[in-house]
């Protein structure tokens, strides 16, 4: 498998939580330029996969807010892509998207339908919650009923793959709010519930609102709680719960994140982004304007790159692949790194399976429901 990742570093405001290489208020001369350096890189990063007889599994355009672009230039990236590079038929296509807001209707009828016939036919929406409460915590640009609006005009546009994205754990968000926001997100009946429990990242004004009392964080043991009351419900409602965060429909798990999870190659193409290619990690230049003079100088611009050793690759492997609930082959593992990670995490895997946070059974090792609860420090494990 082979997965295309395309960063597009824009958004209409920044929302006080997020700490995703992206930036508001740009110019439009730079959203014009970014998208030219962002055509010529993927000539550039595709071309010679091609000549490999390389084939392009899955899409996605993420961000920052890909449909902050229009959908004529969205189509020309797309349309830069298929010229490279064979794509696969039928191949998953996501574009990441926020629902529009009145005061800027970014996803209009017209736009979502022009973007289905270029190609795009998955959709993943960034509601977070159906409660505007929570909605204004975040400081989100939209409200409860517009996202709702979005999904449906999704629908009428011809979208038979959508992705809801879910936060719990907002500061003042009651389990009633929670169960509701689920309760509002089953009756739309998306293919696809990503459910993330928010975090406080470095360099965000969430994070220094905690730390100076302006946000009060939810507890841990109430973080869980709405975890769990996501894993029941969207079980019960039948979703697959197939990866610590991400609920599907039979058949419709997000084909290009199980690139990412079963450890397969990928190329990373726009400001910041990151690529995986013959065992060896790459990452561009993440400041827009700097990519941008890069890429006109270079063609490219990748700004470091590293391999790992087997055993950190074999660590990493596991990391990503405990992620899917089907847990991980260790004879896989062992026949493609040339190491047993019986061996190598011997007393970490015994400690883990002591304390009852994963299970080994016929060469298969998995998070139990506690290990996905505390998934983050059965990682720390293997790091
Ligand atoms: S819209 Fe998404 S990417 Fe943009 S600032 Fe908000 S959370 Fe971050």
């Amino acid at each position: 498998m082979l997965g295309l990742y395309i960063h597009i570093p824009f958004c209409e405001q920044r929302c006080p939580y997020c700490d995703f290489n992206t930036y508001a208020g740009v110019r439009a001369q730079l959203v014009e330029d970014y998208v030219d350096a962002l055509r010529r890189e993927l000539v550039a990063q595709l071309t010679p996969l091609a000549r490999a007889e390389r084939v392009v599994d899955t899409i996605f355009f993420g961000g920052g807010t890909p449909t902050f672009l229009s959908a004529a230039q969205l189509e020309g990236i797309l349309q830069t892509v298929r010229e490279s590079i064979a794509v696969r038929p039928n191949a998953e296509i996501t574009l990441e998207a926020n629902p529009s807001t009145v005061a800027n209707p970014e996803l209009s009828p017209a736009k979502l339908e022009h973007l289905r016939r270029a190609g795009f036919n998955r959709l993943s929406i960034g509601v977070q919650s159906f409660d505007d409460a929570c909605l204004r915590t975040l400081g989100r640009a939209h409200s409860a009923v517009e996202a709702k609006e979005t999904f449906r005009l999704a629908r009428l546009a011809g979208y038979d793959n959508i992705n809801i994205d879910l936060m719990f754990a907002v500061p003042g968000q009651t389990m009633g709010s929670w169960q509701q926001t689920l309760t509002e997100a089953m009756a739309l009946h998306p293919e696809h519930i990503s459910a993330y429990c928010l975090t406080y990242e470095k360099a965000t004004p969430f994070y220094r609102w905690r730390a100076t009392g302006r946000l009060r964080p939810l507890s841990e043991d109430a973080e869980a709680e709405m975890f769990e009351r996501a894993m029941d419900a969207l079980t019960d409602a039948g979703y697959e719960h197939y990866e610590i965060s991400n609920f599907a429909r039979p058949g419709k798990r997000a084909q290009h994140n199980q690139i990412y999870w079963r450890g397969e190659e990928y190329v990373g193409a726009g400001a910041g982004a990151h690529g995986y290619l013959n065992g060896v990690r790459y990452w561009n230049e993440k400041l827009p304007q700097r990519y941008v003079a890069r890429v006109s100088k270079e063609g490219r611009a990748i700004v470091g790159s590293e391999r790992l050793s087997a055993r950190a690759r074999l660590g990493e492997a596991l990391m990503l692949g405990l992620r899917l609930l089907d847990g991980v082959s260790l004879d896989a593992m062992t026949e493609r790194f040339q190491l047993d990670p019986r061996d190598v995490f011997e007393r970490e895997m015994r400690r883990l399976t002591a304390f009852g946070l994963v299970r080994q059974e016929n060469g298969r090792l998995w998070l139990t429901r506690q290990g996905v609860l505390l998934a983050n420090r059965v990682f720390m494990e293997f790091v």
